[in-house]
C-alpha cells in the first residue's frame, strides 16, 4: 500500500509543539521580520500564510512591503537596521526579488544569526559542516523535506536522486541527505537520460517547477517520492510529479498541495524560535 504523506497533518502537530515551546519561553516572544519587494501575487500569498502561522504559534511577525522599484541600497539599509534591532530574531527576504537588486548582495547583508532562511553565504558554508548544526541555519524547504523523509524511512545507505539544483531547494536538500549517509545524485537541465537516474532512486526529490514532469515510469517501485513543485494551473496547484499515476508505484509520496508546502512554513517558525534562543 502506498502511503500518501499528509504534510498538513504533520505540520499541524509540529505547530502545536512549537506553540507550547514559545509559550514556555521566558521573556519576550520570538519575532520575525519579512521583507516583501513588489506585488508578486504568489509572494503575497506566501507572506500572508507565514504571518498567519506565526500568529497561531505566538511568534510576532512584521512585514515590510517595499516598492518594486526600491534600490538595493534601501533594501540593505532596512536589513542593517533589522540586524541592529535586538527585538528582531529572524529576517526573511521573500524571493524572488526585483531584477535591479542583486540577490547575493542583499542576502549577504543579513546577520547570519538572524538568517532564518539559511541563504547568507556563511550559513551556506555551514551546511557543509555537520559539527556546527546547532549554530547554523538551513533553508526551510530542505529542512521540511528531511523531516518528512526521516519520519517514514531510514536514510542511511539509500540512493537519493534530487531533480533540480537551486540554492534554496535542490542543493541544500542533497547536502542534508548526504549528511544523513544517503548516496546522492543531483540532476538538472543538462542531465542525460534523467529516467535512468530517477529509476535508481530509493528517495526521489523533485524540485524543478514543471507540472507533472515526473511520470510513473520514472519512479522506482516502492520509492519515496517528495514533490516540491508548486505550479499554478488556473485555480489549481499541481506538483512536478504526475501524482495520480506515480502513486500507484511509489511506496510513499507527498501530494501537492498538502505535502512539503505546509512543512516549509513550520520550519521557518522553528528557525525563528531557534534564532530567538540564539540571540
Ligand atoms: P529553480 O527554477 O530555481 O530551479 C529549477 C531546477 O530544475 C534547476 O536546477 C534546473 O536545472 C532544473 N531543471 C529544469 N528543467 C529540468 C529538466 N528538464 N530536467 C532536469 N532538471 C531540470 O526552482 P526552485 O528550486 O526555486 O523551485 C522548484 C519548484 O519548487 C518550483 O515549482 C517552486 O515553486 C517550488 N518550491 C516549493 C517550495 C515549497 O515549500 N513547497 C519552496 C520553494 C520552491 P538548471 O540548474 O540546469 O537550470
Amino acid at each position: 500500500m502506498t502511503e500518501i504523506i499528509n504534510g498538513k497533518k504533520i505540520a499541524n502537530n509540529l505547530k502545536i509543539s512549537l506553540k507550547k515551546e514559545v509559550n514556555e519561553l521566558r521573556g519576550r516572544k520570538p519575532s520575525l521580520s519579512v521583507i516583501l519587494i513588489g506585488d508578486n501575487p504568489a509572494s503575497q500569498t506566501y507572506v500572508r500564510i507565514k504571518e498567519k502561522i506565526a500568529k497561531e504559534i505566538g511568534i510576532l511577525s512584521k512585514v515590510y512591503v517595499l516598492d518594486k522599484n526600491v534600490s538595493q541600497k534601501e533594501v540593505i539599509s532596512l536589513i542593517q537596521s533589522l540586524n541592529k534591532n535586538k527585538k528582531v530574531d529572524g529576517i526573511l527576504l521573500q524571493l524572488p526579488i526585483s531584477p535591479q537588486i542583486k540577490e547575493e548582495v542583499v542576502l549577504k547583508a543579513i546577520d547570519p544569526k538572524k538568517d532564518v532562511d539559511g541563504l547568507n553565504p556563511l550559513n551556506k558554508g555551514f551546511l557543509f559542516n555537520s559539527e556546527n548544526k546547532k549554530n547554523r541555519f538551513v533553508p526551510c524547504t530542505a529542512l521540511a523535506i528531511l523531516h518528512l523523509i526521516q519520519k517514514f524511512i531510514k536514510i542511511k545507505g539509500k540512493k537519493a536522486v534530487i531533480v533540480g539544483r537551486s540554492n534554496i531547494v535542490g542543493k541544500p536538500t542533497g547536502q542534508l541527505l548526504l549528511e544523513n549517509n544517503a548516496t546522492v545524485c543531483f540532476c538538472h537541465s543538462y542531465t542525460k537520460n534523467l529516467k535512468k537516474q530517477t529509476l535508481e532512486a530509493d528517495i526521489l526529490v523533485v524540485a524543478l517547477g514543471k507540472p507533472k514532469f515526473i511520470k510513473k515510469d520514472m519512479v522506482k517501485k516502492g520509492a519515496m517520492v517528495i514533490d516540491v513543485g508548486i505550479n499554478k494551473l488556473g485555480n489549481k496547484l499541481i506538483g512536478d510529479v504526475d501524482f495520480e499515476k506515480a502513486k500507484e508505484k511509489a511506496g510513499f509520496i507527498t501530494p501537492v498541495p498538502g505535502g512539503v508546502g505546509p512543512m516549509t512554513v513550520i520550519m521557518l517558525m522553528k528557525n525563528t524560535l531557534k534564532a530567538r534562543k540564539m540571540n
